[in-house]
């Protein structure tokens, strides 16, 4: 049996590639995320009473990854990227069916031309298909009892550090407002492979249309430059 879907929203956001999106939704609260619902859901009949919930469950295709294929063992970058478990016991990307559950803060539901949900740290790539959106239910979801397996908290921070060059092009950016902290929550997620120290290397991650560049030495990230 198989069953399709069809996507009831895209995302837009300002993660235009994988490399550098946070592991999971909430490390990067800088980032502003749009959900806009497409035709025929995008009538606000089908979001009436959801704007009192503070947050919501986003379903969406990992549609970048989805043709990659899957193996019953993954390396979770929390384990260093050594260690392995099982592909039902981690939130790889690489699935049997391609889906990602994200848990994110509704900022606002916008009901002008269309329906859009505006969403605070979000972990979600721009374009991304969303499938479904269900209110978050305290009461029964939210569990503080729980126990986090071999994700036991969250990743440790590195401290992020703006170059003199790079400062002053900030300045002279038109840069959405929260870029410079959108920049630094990023980094400091450390977005590097797991097994990777190499201090002499320059990485780039792009957020909105900017190209940020940076490297990483001693648990300092150092932004270097931003291209446009
Ligand atoms: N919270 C989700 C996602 C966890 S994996 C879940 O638990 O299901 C998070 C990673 O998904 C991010 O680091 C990002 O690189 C990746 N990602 C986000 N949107 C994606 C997309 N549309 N296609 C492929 N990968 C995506």
């Amino acid at each position: 049996m198989t069953y399709a879907f069809e996507p009831v929203g895209v995302i837009r956001s300002p993660y235009r590639e994988k490399f550098g999106i946070p592991r999971q939704p909430s490390l990067a609260n800088a980032a502003r995320v749009t959900l806009e619902l497409l035709p025929p859901y995008n009538q606000p009949d089908c979001v009436r009473g959801l704007a009192a919930f503070s947050h919501v469950w986003i379903s969406f295709i990992f549609h970048q990854t989805m043709g990659r294929g899957w193996q019953p063992l993954v390396r979770p970058p929390r384990l260093g990227g050594n260690a392995k478990v099982g592909v039902f016991a981690s939130r790889s990307t690489h699935r049997p069916n391609p889906l990602g559950l994200s848990l994110v803060e509704l900022a606002a539901v916008e009901c002008d031309h269309g329906v859009r949900l505006r969403l605070a740290g979000a972990d979600l790539l721009d374009g991304t298909p969303v499938v479904d959106i269900k209110p978050y239910i305290p009461f029964a979801e939210a569990r503080p009892e729980a126990s986090g397996g071999f994700v036991s908290g969250p990743p440790p921070q590195l401290r992020v550090e703006w170059s003199a060059n790079a400062l002053q092009q900030l300045a002279g950016l038109d840069a959405p407002p929260d870029f410079a902290l959108l920049v630094e929550q990023v980094l400091a997620q450390d977005p590097r492979p797991a097994y990777q120290d190499d201090p002499g290397r320059i990485y780039g991650v792009s957020l909105y249309c900017y190209n940020v560049r940076f490297g990483i030495r001693e648990e300092i990230a150092t932004v270097l430059e931003i291209l446009e």
